[in-house]
């Protein structure tokens, strides 16, 4: 099953290039924090899975084309991310000792399908592009086995780990406005038995830039689950990002950046460049630009 946002937050299921609205069949409506839902869904999905089939059947298709998809969780509580995940990425980022280590992205940074990017205003800094597998947590997860980690994963995603490249912290460097794209939509886990088998790949105006296979993680999405929820709670929503593999590269306005993971889709997102206004977004230029 294919679980999308769309337009006004609504819920729909994906199947043939067409989504069908089955958000009437949730039960719950809430105008004024619309997303806040989401959550609510993935943690009694299991209930509530019958009941989407069965109203889906009943409902007329819209054709993807013509919604505006959402990221599928607007709003997690946390983005955990492996730092360096596969080793060929890891020699080209200089290599150095792999521990599998994680970091935190902001979730204010995280848009959809078809998202503009605008990007910030970092001189003399590149701005680059990851694709990576993305799993989203189905419910609470803490102090999990690696055995048993897939069991709590609610599906899975793409995720465009956007970053600022050089020194400083990393929790600034890829938590800019717009840096985590999410989506197109969420697959469940019977459509992925092996989430350690997918393709990757990505393009950059339409020339295929990354092109490698999650069998090759170091530490695999099960491992990573395991080691964050040793770490902090992960609740229902929240995602786990499982590091790029090799071909990362600086993108710039006017660029188009496509990530594709085998079984689930293809997450676009265009760059557009800062306004010629916009305040020097860096540590220690900020406070030059200011006096
Ligand atoms: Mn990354």
């Amino acid at each position: 099953m294919k679980i999308a946002l769309f337009d006004q937050y609504q819920v729909g299921l994906v199947a043939d290039s067409q989504v069908r609205d089955v958000t009437a069949a949730l039960g719950v409506s809430d105008r004024e924090w619309p997303w806040a839902f989401v959550p609510r869904m993935i943690a009694s999905f299991a209930e509530l899975r019958k009941t989407l089939e069965q109203s889906a059947e009943r409902v007329v298709p819209l054709a993807l084309s013509q919604v505006q998809l959402r990221p599928p969780v607007p709003s997690p509580t946390k983005i955990v991310a492996a730092a360096a995940n596969y080793q060929d990425h890891h020699q080209e980022m200089g290599g150095g000792s792999l521990q599998g280590e994680v970091f935190l992205k902001a979730p204010s940074s995280v848009v959809g399908h078809e998202a503009t990017v605008v990007l910030p205003n970092v001189p003399g800094r590149e701005i680059h592009y990851e694709a990576e597998l993305a799993a989203v947590v189905g419910r609470p997860m803490r102090n999990v086995a690696a055995a048993r980690a897939l069991d709590y994963v609610f599906g899975y995603t793409i995720l465009i780990d956007l970053t600022v490249r050089g020194k400083g912290d990393r929790s600034r460097r890829k938590s800019y406005e717009g840096f985590t794209p999410l989506g197109p939509w969420i697959v469940t886990p019977d459509e992925i038995p092996d989430p350690q088998a997918l393709s990757v790949r990505l393009w950059r105006n339409g020339e295929l830039r990354q092109d490698g296979n999650t069998r090759d993680m170091v530490f695999t999405t099960a491992e990573m689950l395991s080691y964050a929820s040793s770490v902090m709670t992960l609740y229902p929503g929240d995602i786990l990002t499982t590091g790029t593999p090799a071909g990362v590269g600086a993108v710039q306005g006017g660029d188009r950046v496509e990530a594709e993971v085998e079984r689930i889709g293809r997450l676009a997102i265009n760059l557009q460049a800062p306004p010629v206004n916009a305040p020097i977004a860096e540590p220690g230029l900020h406070a030059e630009a200011r006096s």
